[in-house]
């Protein structure tokens, strides 16, 4: 496996503060191998700002955790993986995405013209409009496991990257007592706004401590029941999991680029380019181009803000995280 350039790919681990924290403020980035240029660039405003840390708190930074994509221009891996629908249980029965089913030659045409996009696009909208939104989502975005050339291809094992960041966590974190996640994407959302997202119940502690932290935040219930999960095998569960005596608590920041519709129509023009189409032609090019700028706008504005954001975000959490111990945990 090799980056575009052919040399190779890394995933990369900075460390600041003491090894042995029992707290660490952990921001990661490129899940999604696209979306890795802001998670990149807040991460670089991060390390740059030359923070003063409290003591007994670190910092971890993971950049690139999909350093196919990020290298490649793919959202998903060098496998058409989703890393974010991966980190599932392989040794039990694979979820089934049967809404998946009906909307797969839409998203992973064999022949594109860009007639043919339109009327795509055009027929995903129009069944959106007979489905509620989490139906519509978990049809689209939910993930599966039965298409490989499909889009939210969930994969049928765990993918490197995922083995990668799992070895990583266990390396570095094993022993902290509180981890604060916060995986950054885009692609979602309003224009240049980051959204901090969380899975939690009401009754789980980190939901009214959070709140505290950031102010408005975009929570969602755990799924009772499997049947539940409108998007499962996140990496942000699997680190719960994975570090299963520490207090994680886990999040999303999330920044909107394009309309939705602009976004899902370069993700089938690229699902299509990389395993129907030329990608060293000027129409392989182009897709490229556009699949970047969704999510990477060409915009000093969107800049502005994403870093004004991350700044904001991260400076709340270290100053949270500074206050937190495993104590809190009981009396919330
Ligand atoms: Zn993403």
């Amino acid at each position: 496996m090799n980056g575009a350039d052919g040399g190779d790919l890394f995933t990369d681990v900075f460390w600041k503060g003491p090894k042995d924290a029992s707290r660490v403020l952990v921001i990661s980035s490129g899940t999604h191998g696209a979306e890795g240029f802001c998670g990149s660039a807040v991460q670089s405003q991060f390390v740059a700002s030359g923070l003063t840390l409290p003591d007994d708190l670190a910092i971890m930074l993971v950049h690139a955790i999909n350093p196919f994509g990020f290298s490649h221009l793919r959202r998903v891996n060098e496998e058409n993986v989703d890393l974010n629908r991966n980190f599932i249980d392989f040794d039990t029965e694979l979820p089934v995405n049967e809404a998946y089913r009906d909307l797969n030659h839409l998203l992973n045409p064999v022949e594109m013209t860009p007639e043919k996009l339109d009327a795509s696009l055009a027929e995903i909208m129009r069944l959106q409009s007979t489905m509620d939104f989490l139906t519509f989502f978990k049809a689209v975005s939910g993930g599966q496991h039965e298409f490989p050339a499909g889009v939210q291809f969930g994969g049928l094992e765990p993918q490197w990257s995922r083995k990668t960041i799992e070895r990583i966590w266990d390396v570095y974190l094993s022993k902290a007592e509180i981890v604060v996640q916060i995986d950054v994407h885009t692609g979602l959302g309003p224009s240049g706004v980051g959204v901090l997202m969380m899975a939690a119940n009401p009754d789980e502690p980190h939901k009214a401590i959070t709140a505290d932290w950031f102010g408005t935040m975009m929570v969602s219930p755990r799924p009772a029941r499997q049947e539940d999960n409108a998007f499962g095998g996140y990496m942000n569960a699997g680190m719960e999991q994975c570090l299963a005596d520490t207090w994680v608590i886990p999040m999303t920041l999330e920044y909107g680029t394009e309309p939705p519709e602009v976004v899902l129509r370069a993700m089938i023009e690229d699902n299509w380019l990389c395993h129907h189409g030329e990608i060293d032609s000027e129409r392989g090019r182009a897709i490229k181009e556009r699949l970047m700028r969704v999510f990477y706008p060409d915009s000093k504005v969107w800049e502005s803000q994403v870093l004004a954001r991350a700044e904001e975000v991260f400076a709340q959490a270290l100053a949270g995280l500074a206050e937190l111990s495993v104590a809190s945990k009981e009396t919330t």
